[in-house]
Formats: structure tokens, C-alpha cells, sequence
């Protein structure tokens, strides 16, 4: 069956690559991958053990991680670390000490989260640093106001999509990366009691956003990209990001609270 043959393509991959050094982002990918294909047979690929002796060895004093033995420290690292680990149910608190804190200093004077301290807020970054203290329950240590103020101003007036940094041209990736802050934002923010939240929108112009992805981002030839006049460049992360931004844009919350805004017919909703 096609679910067979994708957990053997992963496997296979793993097998025929062992030689290539382990790095946080594609552990992060393959995790994720074989969680969605679910089977038994996928999650026994994955050596546990391994994986919480292989994130130890990437943990730096300070709280952060390398993305790999050698490599870079950055806001992703952190993310990848507790979502595989959340994944895989090998979340420690001896793992994890000190790295919320190290996430809240990644936080600017803008309002959004940079890649390490210091450096200029961005979507991207910004995703992963508040996605990472969601899964360790740490988010209230961060300035949410301030950030709440930075990631709206990101959606850009004119062209509906968002853009990752200040002043940056829009990109069709952002629909995810930026819009996906507010759903966790709003989560964060109504566990405070916040009353003045809507219940049946997120805080971003959702109808913008989907004519944004709907009418620009939609390459003739199939697939999403960045922004029009770069037909050459769709690919699968722009395809990606560009349906996940559109999912959100399109539904509110879940269960009895969920809402439904669906820019034009209702063939434009996503199933
Ligand atoms: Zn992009």
C-alpha cells in the first residue's frame, strides 16, 4: 500500500544515509513524517533512546542547542529539539533546563523573536521560538502583548499576505509562519482570562490572507509559491506553507467554538 511504501522510503533513506551526520532539521522532518503516517511499524523506526542520548549531545550550557555536532545555534534548533522530543514522549525537564529562558532573551525591542539574542525579529524564528515555549508551557514568560503588536504588523495592507521581517517584501511562506503565531497567541492569551478576545477570529485580516495565497500564490502549472512573477520558483516548501497559512485562515478554533471563513465559493475551502 502507498502508507507501506512511505515507510519504507524512510527507512530506506535512513539506512543508505547513516554515514551522513544526524542534524536537528531533517530529525525534526522524519520525526513528523513518520507520526503522520502513524503506523506501528513507523513510530518503531525511531530509536528513542538514540534520539534523547543525540539531543543531549546538542545542548549548550546556556539552554539553546546546535542544529547539529559543530553547527550553529539558533531559535530553530529549540523548536526541532522539543517537538521531536514532545513527539516521541522524551521530553525532560533535565533536557529542556534553561532553554525557555534562552527562548524569552531571543525576544527584541520590535516585539518578535530573533534568531539569537541580539539579532532582528523574524517570522520564521519567531514560529519556532513561541511554538517551542508552547510545548514546554513556558509561553507566559514572554512579552505576548508586544508580540501580538509585531506579528499583526506584519500582515501587509495591500497585498493581504505577510511579510517576515519589517519592511521586507510579502512572501506566500509567511501565511504560515506569521499567521500561525495567532492561534497559538489567542490560546496563550485566553488562558490569562483575556476577555476581550473574539471567539470566532483569529487577530489578523483572515479574508486578506486568503485572497493573498488564492489569487497570487497559485502557480498556473500547480503548486504555491512565494509571490507572483516567480513562477520558476514553486516548490514543496512554498506549497506547504502556503496551504497550512490558507487552513488557518480559514478555520477558527475547534470543536463547538469552530468557525468557518471561507473567501469566495466553497470550493475555495480547504478539506
Ligand atoms: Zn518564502
Amino acid at each position: 500500500t502507498k502508507v507501506e511504501d512511505m515507510v519504507q522510503e524512510v527507512f530506506d533513506a535512513y539506512k543508505t544515509n547513516h554515514h551522513a551526520p544526524p542534524h536537528l532539521a531533517p530529525t525534526y522532518a522524519a520525526v513528523s513524517a513518520l507520526c503522520i503516517i502513524g503506523t506501528e511499524e513507523a513510530f518503531d523506526v525511531i530509536d528513542r533512546k538514540k534520539l534523547l542520548e543525540y539531543l543531549h549531545s546538542l545542548k549548550q550550557p546556556d539552554g539553546s542547542f546546535l542544529m547539529h555536532a559543530g553547527g550553529e545555534v539558533d531559535v530553530r534548533s529549540a523548536y526541532c529539539a522539543a517537538a521531536v522530543a514532545s513527539l516521541t514522549n522524551i521530553l525532560t525537564s533535565t533536557l529542556f533546563a534553561g532553554t525557555a529562558e534562552w527562548i524569552v532573551r531571543c525576544q527584541n525591542w520590535e516585539g518578535g523573536i530573533g534568531g539569537v539574542p541580539g539579532m532582528e525579529a523574524h517570522g520564521g524564528y519567531t514560529f519556532c521560538g513561541l511554538a517551542a515555549l508552547v510545548i514546554l508551557k513556558q509561553e507566559h514568560l514572554l512579552n505576548l502583548q508586544s508580540l501580538l503588536r509585531w506579528v499583526t504588523g506584519r500582515q501587509m495592507r495591500f497585498e493581504g499576505g505577510f511579510q517576515g521581517r519589517c519592511n521586507k517584501l510579502v512572501d506566500g511562506c509567511y501565511s504560515f509562519w506569521q499567521a500561525g503565531l495567532l492561534p497559538l497567541l489567542h490560546r496563550a492569551l485566553h488562558a490569562r482570562g483575556d476577555s476581550a478576545l473574539s471567539m470566532s477570529h483569529w487577530m489578523f485580516d483572515q479574508s486578506a490572507l486568503q485572497e493573498y495565497i488564492l489569487l497570487c500564490c497559485q502557480c498556473p502549472a500547480g503548486g504555491l509559491l512565494d509571490k507572483p512573477g516567480k513562477g520558476v520558483s514553486r516548490d514543496f516548501y512554498h506549497t506547504c506553507y502556503c496551504l497550512s497559512g490558507l487552513a488557518i485562515a480559514q478555520h477558527f478554533g475547534s470543536g463547538e467554538i469552530h468557525n468557518e471563513v471561507v473567501l469566495g465559493g466553497p470550493e475555495n475551502c480547504l478539506v
